[in-house]
């Protein structure tokens, strides 16, 4: 069997790299199982060790909007890679994927690219604290912005607003910058905000929070930060990490019509190789260095291969906006998810935005973290691996995100749908 493989490959891998894995999720210990190694892929499938064939709905955390191995992408990315894979020196494909961005998404008047959404956001917040002169940022409960040390903070106690660090190694003095809210709850966040508005630099947020299940802001959570921050001159960054070039070509920003000062890119913008952006208004963006004080730099940022697949991706997204197409395939297999539970008797909210989707093993309707806590994980579990069974690769853990690329056609979302039927019959049996 193509776990036994697998198997045998972790074993090998746990000799030398911790835990099996390059990240941890890919672990799939929270789903009781452990890491399928992949081969190859291609559009909507990845195929692991044995060539068994999954239908992927990771699609590489969110990165491949057209699908795997994409034909245009790829050659664009063969043709950038015999020109040579690195020069650490300007090239003229960096301004024109800069400006693809740009005119994208209007708030990035100026863009610096980096390698990672980690890296963005890291910038972001510096910027954003070199800017105004202040240390503290304001995040949401659930929400992931990498794994920078002061941003690995978990929900604290809801008013008092100080979290605790979600991992060994980061120094309480870091945690102590940043304040944590709760997502969807204006009130509380506007209560912190005042609060602490002498020393709050920015408030950071995913505007479809997507790093604990899927959960869309409520009408007027967006609009009401937007309108705090502005009047309390503190920074607005959106995070559109996931929701860039995702919920629509011009990202969140676009979608929800709100403007922040501050975004940061990754997944997508790099067509599925290290690359990752941050931007805003050109007055704070020529705080870096070599115009200004802010230092920020990367011997492979801007890589002319990841560029190049970065443009191509944005090129045939710009030309085909397959949004509208992607919405309603997600829609109609979040409905076929939500019957299916209604009819085999299991208890379960499908929560979606766009092309994104989550299921959560819970009565109740999720809206923030707290209520994502509320479901049942050891189902989730169950549900997974009986998936797993039917050739279906889910995000490995009920807290992630699933994403629907373009290349999924109405026969995926049909096996798709024969899959959850059996995997929830199952479970109720
Ligand atoms: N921000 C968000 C919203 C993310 O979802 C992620 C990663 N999933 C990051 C930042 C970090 O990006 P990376 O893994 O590329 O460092």
């Amino acid at each position: 069997m193509a776990v036994n493989r697998s198997r045998k490959l972790f074993e090998e891998a746990k000799k030398y790299i911790p835990g099996g894995v390059n990240s941890p999720v890919r672990s799939l210990k929270s789903v009781g199982l452990s890491p399928i190694f992949i081969r190859k892929a291609k559009g909507s499938k990845i195929y692991d060790e044995e060539g068994k064939e999954f239908i992927d709905y990771c699609m590489s955390w969110g990165a491949l909007i057209l699908g795997h191995a994409y034909p245009e992408t790829i050659r664009a990315v063969k043709a950038a890679a015999e020109r040579g894979t690195s020069y650490g020196t300007a090239t003229r494909a960096e301004i024109e994927l800069a400006r693809m961005i740009s005119e994208a998404v209007p708030s990035m008047e100026q863009v610096r690219l980096v390698n990672s959404g980690t890296e963005a956001v890291m910038s972001a917040v510096r910027l954003a604290r070199a800017c105004t002169g202040r240390n503290k940022i304001l995040k949401f409960e659930g929400s992931y912005h990498g794994h920078a040390d002061y941003l690995l903070v978990k929900a604290g106690s809801g008013l008092a607003g100080h979290g605790l660090a979600a991992s060994a190694g980061v120094p309480a003095d870091f945690i102590r910058q940043t304040l944590v809210a709760p997502y969807n709850d204006l009130k509380k966040t506007e209560e912190i905000i005042k609060r602490n508005r002498k020393d709050l630099a920015a408030v950071i947020v995913e505007p479809v929070l997507a790093n604990c299940g899927v959960i869309p802001p409520k009408p007027g959570f967006l609009e009401g930060l937007r309108a705090i921050t502005e009047r309390e001159d503190i920074l607005l960054i959106f995070d559109e990490v996931i929701t860039g070039f995702r919920l629509s070509y011009g990202g969140a920003q676009e979608y929800f019509g709100i403007r922040p000062d501050l975004t940061c890119l990754g997944k997508i913008v790099g067509g599925g190789f290290p690359l990752a952006a941050f931007g805003g208004r050109k007055k704070i963006m020529e705080l870096l260095s070599p115009l200004g004080e802010v230092y920020q730099a990367g011997t492979l940022s801007g890589n002319p291969v990841a560029v190049s697949a970065g443009i191509s991706v944005l090129r045939i997204l710009k030309k085909t906006s397959p949004y509208e197409k992607m919405r309603a395939r997600t829609s109609i297999l979040a409905g076929i998810i939500s019957d299916t539970g209604r009819r085999c008797g299991v208890q379960l909210k499908i929560s979606a935005a766009a092309s994104l989707f989550s299921i959560f093993f819970t009565a109740e309707e999720v809206t923030d973290f707290g209520k994502a806590q509320t479901q049942n994980l050891k189902l989730f579990g169950k549900f997974y691996r009986n998936m797993i069974e039917e050739n279906i690769y889910l995000s490995p853990s009920g807290f992630e995100s699933n994403f629907l690329s373009l290349a999924h056609t109405g026969k995926d979302i049909e096996k798709t749908a024969e899959a959850v039927e059996k995997s929830l019959k199952k479970m109720r049996g």
